[in-house]
């Protein structure tokens, strides 16, 4: 049986590998479908604190890797589909597999929802279709974009974007926003922001470099189809955490996040299971906020295994 197993290898999983493993605890990270998390798909983080010119994505989750190796983490590969938490002793199961440990951390992160058009894959990341204002913003300074969605997180990464992009369209496909009150407000009052209500978004247009140059629109009242150019297209239609496996088994919350006990960021309802990273966090998101819980995840497994004995 193993000490600790830990689901996920993005910021968080990494993070609580290092961790556990410089605790001597020999951690197994199981490695899901998008080995290194979504970090893998930026191509360059400038926000990670360390990095003052920044470091591609890719980079900074083989560092985090080579981190977490280098104390003995151990990795494999295993998309878990089933838990049973009933007993001391978890188990976890990747089909016919299973996997046996004394405490989990639940690192396996979120997916943003996307919205299943033509180009939308083609130019995702690096090429004018993204999903994090944060993340991106700064690559589009003086230039048009548009942010799909109705939110507090489109309302936001409109606001945020406004700080480099010369305008900013909202294309929302209601024609009320879903987003808190003050949020909405902020939105609707800045002048750089203009809003094109009870619409789709059917298509991003690509340039001959393959890049995005527009999306086409169609409004859903009266059926009329147009054109918008831009040069980014910023996503921002809510993320869908990935926590299947856990359904009925722990505590989520309405849009399926993993919900931490109370008074503790990382503490699930079962003991010895913990839960780090976007999988449990739709208010922050970052890769240093997962990094953070990944390690609040690994002291608190330590702890609990050292009760035990
Ligand atoms: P959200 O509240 O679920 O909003 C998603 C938005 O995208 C909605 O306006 C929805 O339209 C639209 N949408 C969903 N699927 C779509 C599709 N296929 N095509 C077009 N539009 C689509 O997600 P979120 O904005 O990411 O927020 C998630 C949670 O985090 C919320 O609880 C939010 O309050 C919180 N949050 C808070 C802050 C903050 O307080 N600063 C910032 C970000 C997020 P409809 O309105 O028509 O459903």
């Amino acid at each position: 049986m193993e000490n600790v197993i830990i689901l996920g290898t993005g910021c968080a999983g990494f993070t609580a590998g290092i961790y556990t493993a410089r605790a001597n605890l020999e951690p197994l990270i199981l490695e899901g479908d998008l080995p290194g998390g979504q970090l893998t798909t930026t191509s360059e983080v400038e926000n990670f604190p360390g990095f003052p010119e920044g470091i591609d994505g890719f980079m900074l989750m083989d560092n985090l890797r080579k981190q977490a190796a280098r104390f003995g983490s151990r990795f494999e590969s295993a998309l878990i589909d089933r838990v049973d938490f009933s007993e001391e002793r978890k188990i976890l199961y990747a089909g016919e597999k299973s996997f046996e440990a004394r405490t989990v951390i639940i690192a396996t992160g979120a997916g943003p929802r996307l919205l299943g058009i033509p180009g939308e894959k083609e130019m995702y990341g690096g090429k004018g279709v993204t999903t994090c204002a944060t993340c991106d913003g700064a690559f589009y300074r003086d230039m048009d974009v548009v942010v799909v969605g109705g939110g507090d997180s489109a309302c936001e990464e409109s606001l945020f974007l406004t700080r480099f992009c010369s305008k900013v369209t909202l294309v929302h496909r209601r024609d009320e926003l879903r987003a808190s009150r003050i949020m909405a407000e902020r939105t609707l009052a800045h002048e750089k922001i203009e809003v094109i209500w009870d619409s789709a978004v059917e298509e991003v247009l690509a340039d001959e470099d393959g890049k995005a140059k527009a999306i086409t629109i169609r409004n859903l009242k009266n059926q009329e189809t147009s054109r918008v150019s831009c040069k980014g297209v910023f996503i921002a239609i809510g993320h869908v955490p990935n926590t299947k496996p856990f359904e009925g088994v722990l505590e989520l919350d309405d849009n399926g996040y993993l919900v931490p006990e109370q008074n503790s960021m990382v503490r699930s309802s079962v003991p010895g299971v913990y839960v780090a990273g976007d999988c449990a966090d739709h208010a922050y998101r970052q890769a240093i906020t997962a990094a953070g819980m990944g390690c609040q995840a690994a002291i608190e497994a330590e702890r609990w295994l050292a009760e035990k004995e």
